[in-house]
């Protein structure tokens, strides 16, 4: 037996979360068994355990689109165990059982090896959201970005996205605007590296088609306007990465960045990132995660204190990155 949290829908398509003890003969199929240590919310996983977005594809499910632990169990000899993985993505939670359990049967395909840098609660205090924030960065430097360009801007500053992309650029020599909706949060985001911290209301409200240009590279975690907003405030072969809809799914843009000033936007997806990236990525967390900035960005729940969590991190009442305790 192993605790897990777990997404029903009954009959009516009411949907239920339940935390409790689930038989190891219920895992699904895979041919590695992860014992997991720690697991982390992402906004992804606040949108499936509240039933605020349809993200869950078959129930039962149990959420958690990452994970980071032991291999128990292997039919892959490249993976004995006592390998130290981590999971990001691929369904996990979504179509395939996920890391908000003490067990995971998954694809091997799926795990990454993780780096000796890393402890397992430490790669939960990364998760999706930082492993994401250095898809953004990555992406930007194939780009060109370099910090002689020029200033670069990362709105959601203080969520999971934005907290991890602020401490990469910062440690990377980039002079980093931070956006956020949440004044409060300024020494936070300064001790993370943040050079600037800007008002959210600066980029929520619909604005010209090319405004003053300030920013050579930008990460974008809201879309919607604020996204449109970014763009138009571009400097020439600027480039902007495009991975959140913490605003709006919709990007009521113009194309005169695009074609007036070569602005680059491009977009990053997690989930199906192909496996040599996602070594890199983890490779180039390790050479830039400064520990102590990392700690300053967790909070730690138990799987009994993921349903309150998820509500409060949609509500945008929680700072950085939340840490899932596996008994
Ligand atoms: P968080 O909830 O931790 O952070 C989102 C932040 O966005 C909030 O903290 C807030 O920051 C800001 N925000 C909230 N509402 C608005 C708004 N209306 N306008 C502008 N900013 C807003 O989530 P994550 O950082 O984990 O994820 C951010 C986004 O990225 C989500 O949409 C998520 O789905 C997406 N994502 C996509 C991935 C991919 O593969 N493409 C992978 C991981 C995440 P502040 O208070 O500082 O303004």
């Amino acid at each position: 037996m192993f605790d897990a949290v777990m997404i029903e829908k009954s009959a009516d398509g009411a949907q239920t979360v339940h935390i409790g003890p689930v038989e190891d003969a219920r895992l699904p199929d895979g041919d590695v068994t992860v014992r997991v240590e720690w697991s982390t919310l992402n906004y992804k996983d606040a949108l499936a355990i509240t039933g605020r977005g349809p993200i869950v594809r078959q129930f039962p499910m149990v959420p958690g689109i990452d994970f980071a632990g032991v291999v128990e169990l292997s039919a892959r000899a490249d993976i004995p165990p006592g390998t130290r993985v981590v999971l990001n993505g691929w369904g996990v939670g979504e179509r395939w059982w996920g890391g908000l359990a003490g067990r995971a049967r998954v694809k091997g395909d799926w795990l990454v090896q993780l780096p000796e840098a890393f402890t397992t609660r430490q790669a939960m205090a990364i998760g999706t959201a930082g492993y994401t924030a250095m898809l953004c960065v990555m992406a930007l430097e194939r780009q060109g970005l370099t910090p002689e360009r020029g200033p670069v801007l990362v709105t959601g500053a203080s969520g999971g996205v934005g907290s991890v992309a602020v401490m990469l650029l910062a440690r990377l020599g980039y002079h980093v605007a931070a956006v956020t909706g949440r004044p409060e949060e300024e020494d936070y985001l300064r001790a993370l590296g943040a050079a600037e911290i800007l008002p959210r209301s600066g980029f929520s409200t619909p604005g010209r088609p090319l405004e003053k240009a300030y920013w050579a590279g930008a990460v974008d975690v809201a879309g919607g306007v604020v996204l449109a907003n970014v763009c138009a405030a571009m400097l020439p072969n600027g480039a902007v990465t495009a991975c959140g809809l913490a605003a709006d799914m919709a990007f009521p843009a113009t194309v005169a960045p695009f074609i007036l000033r070569g602005v680059t936007l491009v977009g990053i997806d997690s989930v199906m990132c192909p496996r040599p990236q996602r070594i890199e990525a983890w490779r180039r967390l390790a050479e830039l995660t400064d520990p102590t900035r990392l700690e300053s960005m967790v909070t730690e729940i138990a799987l009994a204190d993921v349903p309150q969590a998820a509500a409060a991190l949609l509500d945008g009442r929680m700072r950085g990155r939340i840490v899932v305790r596996i008994p």
